[in-house]
């Protein structure tokens, strides 16, 4: 870099930098969709830098359940910061990792017995599959199957089972591995199982049983892949079928674990146990990145017994401290609420405040679970515009292609804030105030 490009650098605004510099995700860098400064964040309440506040209803791509600058979570860093920050893994072990350890597999389901600690979601995800090639420890059994409309990360593997279509990996065709899709689910959560729901999987599975490590699949709530809700049953089918075939069973809770959908977990609305279970996003509560994969002891005794004899994955911040602290902090703050009231309460109030969006032309179907409220649209929302008209209205609400949601921070969010959001939702999508045209 020469001297007059860094000078230029550092004269022009903090805007015209991002725009011209910076990446954000899923935007051209050349005409990048408006960014909006952020100045601080507290509670359900997003401060941007021009001094506008904005009432959160993205928790921060769902991580962030007890809300901004939480004092509890920032004391805890802030207690951790002042022993250290961080420290290998690989011949140590601090007190934060044990004490997270003991935390998780005590909500975890029953028979979760392992715990490996990883940096993101995809990397979750990606350790997932690992592992379940090493347990089946068979060179033709290293195929996965999942169900359409999933997403599961934007790592290589992750990819490659998440939707074709819907799972924003497109792009990437054939350079992915071609994995086993089966139709998702077409029973809705709450409505009456139909048995014919589960054939196409039972199928496929049993087509495929000897080439198949795993099935991967978000339990109850497909998240980015398409906001779903499906059937419990589906899960215990699966359960049976993949038990019979020897096919391991990989639960991604990474969206939906903490809480969200009305339980700790989602897979306990189907009392069901996977094999191996990923947890991310809101395990910090938002406050920093980090995930966990559990799993049971089956699995981790296979995988020992396997040719490598351990798992072969280790992050270089493997375990962070930081991370575990927060993560702790997080999980307790959450266990000793009554989280499961707020998110009914919360489930309820959306309930009644978006269905009006049932009668609007553009509207296919309103669906709410837990504190997850969506407005399936017949066609995209135009972005730029869709934002735009939220910030003007003091809302953050972020839809992707035809989905329009709201995921707030659920231990934070009052009732008049959440009623804010869901009538600027439905005023934004309205066809007759033609905000979006
Ligand atoms: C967000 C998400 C991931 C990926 O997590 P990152 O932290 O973004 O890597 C994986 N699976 C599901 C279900 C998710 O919602």
């Amino acid at each position: 870099m020469n001297l007059s490009e860094k000078y230029d650098h550092n004269n022009i605004s903090n805007r015209d930098f991002d725009r011209s510099h910076l990446w954000h995700p899923y935007t051209s860098t050349f005409d990048p969709l408006p960014c909006y400064e952020v100045e601080s964040a507290e509670g359900a309440i997003i401060r941007l830098a021009d001094g506008r506040e904005l009432i959160d209803g993205m928790s921060s791509w769902w991580s962030v359940i007890h809300g901004y600058s939480h004092p509890v979570l920032t004391e805890a860093a802030k207690r951790q910061i002042d022993r250290m920050s961080h420290v290998m893994f690989g011949g140590f072990t601090h007190e934060p990792a044990i004490e997270l350890g003991r935390l998780l597999l005590s909500i975890l389901p029953e028979g979760m017995k392992h715990i490996f600690y990883a940096d993101s979601g995809s990397v979750a995800t990606e350790v997932a599959m690992k592992m379940a090639v090493q347990a089946q420890n068979n060179p033709h059994r290293t195929d996965f199957a999942t169900i359409r409309c999933g997403y599961h990360g934007d790592t290589w593997n992750a990819m490659s089972v998440c939707d074709p279509v819907t799972g924003m990996h497109g792009a990437f065709g054939d350079a992915l591995p071609r994995r086993i899709f089966a139709p998702s689910p077409q029973c809705k959560f709450g409505d009456e199982w139909d048995p014919e729901d589960f054939s196409p999987m039972r199928r496929l599975l049993e087509e495929n049983a000897s080439t198949l490590a795993a099935v991967i699949l978000e339990p109850i709530v497909q998240g980015a892949g398409g906001m779903r809700f499906y059937h419990p049953q589906y899960l215990r089918e699966l359960r049976k079928e993949c038990d019979r075939l020897g096919i391991i069973l990989i639960f991604d809770e990474i969206a939906t674990g903490f809480g969200r959908t009305g339980e700790l977990f989602a897979c306990l609305h189907a009392g069901v146990t996977p094999d191996i279970m990923l947890l991310g996003k809101a395990i910090t509560g938002g406050f920093m990145t980090f995930a966990a994969v559990a799993t049971t002891a089956d699995i981790a005794r296979r995988i020992s017994e396997s040719d490598a004899k351990c798992m072969m994955h280790g992050p270089t911040f493997m375990g962070n401290p930081l991370a575990c602290a927060v993560a702790v902090a997080s999980t307790n703050l959450l266990l000793n609420s009554d989280w499961k009231k707020r998110v009914k309460e919360i489930e309820a109030i959306m309930k009644e405040r978006l269905a009006p969006a049932k009668d609007f032309p553009n509207v296919k179907e309103v669906r709410v679970l837990g504190a997850i409220g969506v407005l399936e649209l017949h066609e995209g929302v135009n972005l730029r515009e869709f934002q735009k008209r939220c910030v003007d209205m003091g809302v953050w609400i972020r839809p992707f292609g035809r989905l329009a949601y709201i995921y707030p921070p659920f231990m934070a969010i009052s009732d008049d804030q959440l009623i804010t959001l869901c009538e600027a939702l439905l005023h934004l999508v309205d066809p007759a105030n033609k905000t979006l045209e």
